[in-house]
């Protein structure tokens, strides 16, 4: 039996205005070669200048999973060639990071553990290249974008626990408002290393997969990289260290170059950059300034909603879901009623699409007027649900779109007995096993009214009128 061991080092953007040693906008999107300046492509006598913002969302990072934050910190020169690179060294931390120590707690399968980091150094970005038919370009904006690189310990041991500590880190930092962690856009990614090992035997070689940038890509990378190595080694080859590139739709990775270690690099002191002394009541003021977690959050969601722990729990996951959910009730204060919609309606369609990055295309304003609807009993379950559909990605006013289409709940006795007197006359053994005692044929019943009605009628209704007919 093998066990795998997994530690992955995540490079998160930070979303600070500017970049981390010059002035230059810090932002995705832009024109090529439009956001930089002599400091970010290396010309020669420029010089770089700290971004203070940098160091203090860096630390806020740090003391969020528990860090030690370094009173003494330096920025080294990592020194290799590449197109993207153009001072042929990045800016990093080696020797003295600005923080260590740490860790995030998963759970997986109703399992808690404990995985501890090992540091969160700051640095820069590389700039981007770009793959045209002319040959690569290389767009600079990107070049010198502060990032924060959080390694863990190798306290990992299967590709659901490697997704759960990502989702943890992400909803960490995304509460702390220090990056906006699209991984669809690379600020989020990650290097994945994987060994295996016996039983009871030391741990293997270890193989590297960079750059990958969704949840459902590393998942599959730690999977086929762990079983690649079981299967070399049940072969009775050895595992080379190495740089790997997976390929997702290929869904296997390919072996790139052999793996550098830090001395290859030559890590030297950047003698452009006087070292880092952040004082303690600088941390302090920092820790002060900490946002509410999710932890808190799904507390207060508990005891001032009444929201069950699990419901909150999950409403909090992702900041995003529980600042919508907290603007819906910003004009509709029913936390319990907008619970039960956001965790089955929104959800379901959430899962639907399948994003990466979470985004619920309707505003808060418009789904609470929708919900406002729904719980007024205007509109009935399946035209609520037909609604969440036709609103997305519009800006359309829900009361609008009823009136306009008329959708509004039957709730006409007399019309809908009329309906539900043709509907029995067209189903005389269904009626008589209504009569017989099977409720179930209910079902049925309300089934046909609401295909009759477009989906209007009022089930309640429709269940009384059937009740009061058959006797
Ligand atoms: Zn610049």
């Amino acid at each position: 039996m093998y066990k795998v061991v997994i530690g992955l080092e995540t490079h998160c953007e930070l979303k600070t205005s500017t970049k981390c040693f010059c002035a230059c906008k810090n932002q995705f999107g832009g024109e090529p070669n439009t956001q930089c300046c002599p400091v970010c492509v290396g010309m020669p006598g420029a010089l770089p200048i700290l971004n203070k913002t940098a160091v203090e969302y860096a630390i806020k990072a740090g003391l969020a999973v528990g860090c030690k934050i370094n009173e003494y910190s330096v920025f080294e020169r990592k020194n290799y060639f590449y197109p993207d690179l153009a001072k042929a060294y990045q800016i990093s931390q080696l020797e003295y990071p600005l923080c260590v120590g740490g860790g995030v707690e998963i759970e997986v399968d109703g399992t808690k553990k404990f995985i501890r980091l090992d540091r969160i150094h700051l640095e820069e970005d590389a700039a981007k290249l770009v793959h045209s038919k002319t040959g690569p370009k290389v767009d600079y904006n990107r070049g010198g974008v502060p990032l924060i690189e959080i390694v863990s310990m190798p306290d990992l041991s299967s590709a659901e626990e490697a997704v759960a500590y990502l989702k943890k880190l992400r909803s960490t930092l995304l509460y702390l408002g220090v990056s906006d962690c699209k991984m669809q856009e690379g600020s989020l990614k990650c290097d994945v290393n994987v060994s295996v090992h016996k039983e009871g035997e030391p741990f293997g070689t270890r193989t590297e997969m960079k750059n990958l940038n969704s949840f459902s890509a590393i998942f599959r990378a730690i999977k086929s990289e762990a079983k690649r190595q079981q299967e070399e080694l049940e072969k009775g080859n050895k595992i080379v260290q190495e740089t790997r590139r997976w390929d997702d739709v290929l869904g296997k990775s390919f072996s790139m170059r052999t793996k550098e270690d830090a001395q290859d690099y030559r890590y030297f002191p950047d003698p452009d950059i006087i070292p880092i002394h952040v004082r303690p009541n600088y941390v302090e003021s920092i820790s002060k300034q900490l946002p509410k977690m999710a932890q808190e959050r799904a507390q207060i969601y508990v005891n001032d909603f009444g929201l069950t722990e699990k419901d909150a729990v999950l409403l909090t996951d992702d900041k995003y879901i529980s600042d919508y959910f907290e603007a819906i009730l910003q004009d509709f204060n029913e936390p319990k009623f907008v619970c039960n919609w956001m965790l089955g309606e929104v959800f379901k369609k959430l899962n639907a699409l399948e994003q990466e990055d979470t985004e619920i295309l309707i505003s808060p304003q418009n789904m609470a007027k929708l919900l406002k609807l729904y719980k007024s009993e205007t509109i009935g379950q399946s035209v609520a649900r037909k609604l969440l559909d036709e609103l997305w990605g519009t800006d359309k006013n829900p009361e609008e779109v009823v009136k306009e289409q008329g959708l509004t709940q039957m709730s006409d006795t007399n019309q809908l007995e009329g309906i539900i007197k043709a509907i029995m006359d067209e189903n005389p053994k269904a009626v008589q096993e209504l009569k017989s005692g099977n409720n179930k044929t209910m079902a049925f019943f309300v089934g046909q009214a609401m295909k009759k009605t477009a989906g209007k009628a009022n089930p309640k209704l429709v269940n009384e009128i059937v009740q009061k007919l058959i006797k």
